[in-house]
């Protein structure tokens, strides 16, 4: 199938040429006529399937078809919502892309950057507006953006919406747009709140999955090293000297473990940049240039930082802590080896993490290949250091209430 199979009008067709794709992806294909037809979609699709262009494209035809809006005081006739300002911020120059040989106009705001140069761009007018939900209702707030005129409301990665506590703000924004809309609903995984969701703001919708979950790129290959906790930082300093070749994406759970990480790869020497949540927006949309542009090779980052965002060109993914969801192993690995290039990923377990390696290798019907030769083996016998701390004599109240409060810190 190609694009013009879809019925895309020329200005489309330009620029999906001069982005270089041959064809649509398969969600793509499966959503874009129903988007043209009006009707409302969920769709089940993971990033790096295509699906910003699912909903970017047939939005931008149908804009265009009655684009007779002056140049100025156009009117906010799209809205998109995303949970991350990085992936808003993706999304907005997916459009600006694809808008080019159109006189359609897209913006972006989000939180945690100044907020006047946003509305006097908004002043000027604009047809689509792409937003984080906080800023867009604090905007809104202020009278500096009107939705009375939006015809398709897009949510996107409405699971990570839900995740981050956003269901409440989405609602609302959605009862502040007329009520006779078109809306899609995008999201990596549909889990029962996310169909509440959708059973509420959505009408009749078309259900699109083009999730190959549980399934791994075949362009991926895996290693797995087993190595005791404490010398995790050991290890892979050990990788990145040694066996990492080009860039690298590392993952940790938690935005302390991502400073932490970033200050002793610094302190080695290693040129290294980090985003997540607590940082200004400036400072990450920076490191995610550089890193972008190659001027730094390692970038460390928490899941929900790097959610959504689109590296081409990664070569390789490391697993710092091992994810307990398999999705989340999936969705991390699932960076690199995009677009026919290979990549290679990464991962540490150590002794508390073995659980969840049965896990993901379950999901993913794969058994991942183990390294041995390095530094900082694991002895095999090695348990899991929580378990031991919740063992019986614990439960069987041997150790006193001071004791046993102190422990409690711990977790
Ligand atoms: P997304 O899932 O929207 O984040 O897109 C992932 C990547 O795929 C982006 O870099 C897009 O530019 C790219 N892309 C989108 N559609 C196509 C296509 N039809 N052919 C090739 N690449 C595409």
């Amino acid at each position: 199938m190609s694009f013009k199979d879809l019925h895309l009008i020329k200005p489309l067709l330009k620029a999906v040429a001069a982005s270089g794709y041959a064809e649509p992806t398969l969600v793509q294909q499966r959503t874009i006529p129903f988007v043209l037809d009006k009707k409302d979609v969920i769709v089940s699709a993971q990033t790096g399937t295509g699906k910003t262009a699912a909903f970017a494209l047939p939005i931008l035809q149908q804009l265009y078809d009655k684009q007779d809006a002056p140049k100025k005081g156009k009117k906010i006739r799209a809205l998109i919502i995303s949970p991350t300002r990085e992936l808003a911020i993706q999304i907005q120059q997916n459009f600006k892309t694809y808008a080019e040989f159109t006189n359609l106009k897209s913006l972006v705001v989000f939180g945690g950057a100044s907020i006047e140069p946003q509305i006097d761009m908004l002043k000027n007018g604009v047809d689509i507006l792409v937003a984080t939900p906080g800023r867009l209702l604090d905007l809104h707030k202020q009278d500096y953006i009107n939705l009375d005129y939006v015809e398709t409301f897009v949510l996107d990665e409405a699971d990570l919406m839900l995740a981050m506590g956003f269901i409440d703000d989405v609602k609302k924004i959605d009862r502040l747009c007329p009520e006779k809309k078109q809306t899609l609903l995008f999201s990596a995984t549909i889990p029962y709140k996310i169909e509440e969701l959708a059973n509420t703001i959505l009408k009749d919708p078309e259900r699109i999955d083009v999730t190959p979950t549980k399934s791994v790129a075949k362009d991926v290959s895996q290693v797995l090293y087993y190595v005791p906790k404490q010398s995790k930082i050991e290890l892979c300093l050990h990788l990145m000297r040694n066996t990492i070749e080009g860039n690298v994406l590392i993952f940790r759970r938690t935005k302390y473990g991502v400073d932490k990480l970033e200050e002793t790869l610094s302190k080695n020497g290693f040129a290294v940049n980090s985003i997540h949540g607590d940082k200004p927006q400036s400072e990450r949309q920076n490191a995610l240039n550089k890193f972008k542009n190659g001027y730094v090779k390692i970038l460390i980052a928490t899941d929900v930082a790097a959610r959504g965002i689109d590296i081409n060109e990664l070569d390789n993914v490391l697993n710092f802590d091992m994810p307990n969801v398999a999705e989340t192993y999936i969705h991390r690995i699932g960076r690199t080896g995009r677009a026919g290039n290979t990549g290679k990923a990464y991962a540490m377990c150590s002794a508390d993490e073995k659980s969840y390696v049965k896990t993901i290798q379950n999901a993913i019907n794969v058994q991942i290949p183990v390294e041995t030769e390095h530094p900082y083996p694991l002895d095999p016998k090695a348990q899991p250091v929580v378990h031991k701390r919740q063992g019986s004599k614990y439960k069987k109240g041997r150790k006193s209430e001071a004791s046993k409060k102190k422990k409690k810190r711990w977790y």
